[in-house]
């Protein structure tokens, strides 16, 4: 990926807290690229609309033109979005996803020194969930019980496809759960690169494979077959443990594992999502990189953000590693019972600007910010959000919050 030392980069401010946490969050990047290249580099906002603005404006949730932005510059970042009731649109995040194909959500979950975790050891939290995005449950094909359709669908499935009449009352609505080889392995792909790139020691297939095993199970056999098949030099997978152990015993089996581990080889495991729950509870320095479909994803990643401060502060990227594009962005909603009280916390937005820098390879820039954001937290000078979990702790409005991270 080429950057430009002047890049132009969209935004979208967002509905709700959006316009409260959008201008902190630019302040404190502008401050973090000033401070680590001078004048050489300098990044020009361009606002884009999309929500509730846009539709004040336009007339549309998601003007074409936002869109095209988002295409002409590859890179963005955006507010949340309130999911506008009765047009026609699920919502506008999925539109944004499913136009650019943007296959992956990623989201860093690491703990701040000093912000409250139910967790006993959350300084050995560092773990990076890779979502996909495009695919499962989530892909909106839904039938609605009582449309004719859902009937003729109905009838296909009993009459063609010899599913039992027992499993489908009529009174059944039903959606489809799409999971397909080249969506299973470009994930996988991204989060083996990942981990290979920066040295991270495994890689976790999450997925309910024990029950919908012709789709969660499928993408776990994809999976195992990609990390054999493509990364075999630099991979070690369970799977291939279990085949030594049972060609060769137990013994074979754990050397083999040692020894790539010493080689320094990602291990590529599984773990179904139930456990996997309870288990990034319990052991969360075993689980580094996590690859997981849409809706598995969707619930581990806000358990996980839990575990190190909550959604106010978990920062998120939806990229097509192919293509280039990337969106980075807030992963928190519109919080309309707190929009223009001062109370948000800009951390999440901030540090998907610490991913976006990252994406841009101005490494140093988010160095910076990630830097004195963890020098704010020791001093726990914190938003509200936070505040209530900490006593003693010093309370700072949105815009006080970043003018700290600043100084
Ligand atoms: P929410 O994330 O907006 O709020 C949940 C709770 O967390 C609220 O109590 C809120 O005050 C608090 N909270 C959220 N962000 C915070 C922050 N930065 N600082 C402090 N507290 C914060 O979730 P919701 O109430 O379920 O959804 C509200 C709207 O947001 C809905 O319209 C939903 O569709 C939309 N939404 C958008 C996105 C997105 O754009 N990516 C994601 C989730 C929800």
């Amino acid at each position: 990926l080429v950057v430009p030392d002047f890049p132009t980069i969209p935004f979208i401010e967002g509905d709700g807290i959006g316009k409260d946490i959008s201008g902190p969050s630019q302040r404190v990047i502008d401050a973090a690229v000033s401070k680590a290249y001078g004048d050489s580099r300098k990044i020009t906002w361009k606002e884009v609309l999309a929500g509730e603005k846009a539709f004040r404006e336009t007339g549309t949730y998601m003007p074409d033109e936002t869109l095209e932005a988002f295409k002409e510059y590859l890179i963005g970042i955006k507010g949340p979005l309130q999911t506008p009731v009765g047009e026609g649109i699920r919502s506008l995040n999925v539109a944004l996803r499913q136009t650019l194909d943007l296959y992956v959500c990623v989201r860093p979950v690491r703990w701040f020194k000093g912000v409250p975790s139910p967790i006993r050891y959350p300084s050995m939290v560092d773990m990076h969930i890779f979502r996909e995005n495009t695919e499962d449950i989530y892909a909106g094909i839904e039938y609605m019980t009582g449309e004719e359709k859902t009937k003729k669908f109905r009838d296909f499935l009993i009459n063609e496809m010899g599913v039992d009449k027992i499993r489908f009352p009529e009174s059944s609505s039903f959606g489809i759960k799409p999971i397909s080889k080249d969506g299973s392995e470009r994930l996988t792909k991204a989060a083996i690169e990942y981990a290979i790139e920066r040295n991270l020691p495994s890689v976790t297939i999450v997925h309910k494979g024990n029950i919908m095993k012709f789709t969660e199970g499928a993408f776990k056999n994809w999976s195992y077959d990609l990390a054999e098949n493509e990364f075999a030099e630099q991979t070690f997978t369970w799977r291939e443990f279990e085949k030594i152990k049972k060609e060769k015993g137990q013994l074979d089996a754990d050397k083999a594992l040692e020894a790539a581990k010493k080689d320094g080889k990602v291990i590529v495991k599984d773990c179904i999502t139930d456990a996997f729950l309870q288990e990034s509870l319990l052991h969360p320095w075993d689980h580094s990189v996590i690859a997981t479909m849409n809706l598995n994803g969707d619930y581990v990643s806000d358990q996980l953000a839990a575990m190190v401060g909550g959604i106010g502060i978990s920062p998120g990227a939806n990229i097509n590693y192919l293509s280039g594009y990337a969106i980075f962005e807030a992963t928190h909603g519109t919080a309309p019972n707190i929009a223009g009280t001062g109370k948000a916390n800009p951390g999440s937005l901030i540090l998907s600007g610490v991913m976006m820098l990252e994406y841009m390879g101005w490494d140093k820039a988010a160095e910076h910010v990630y830097d004195a954001m963890e020098h704010v937290f020791a001093r726990r000078k914190v938003t509200s959000d936070l505040h209530a979990q900490m006593e003693g702790a010093t309370l700072l409005t949105t815009s006080e919050f970043a003018d700290a991270i600043i100084k």
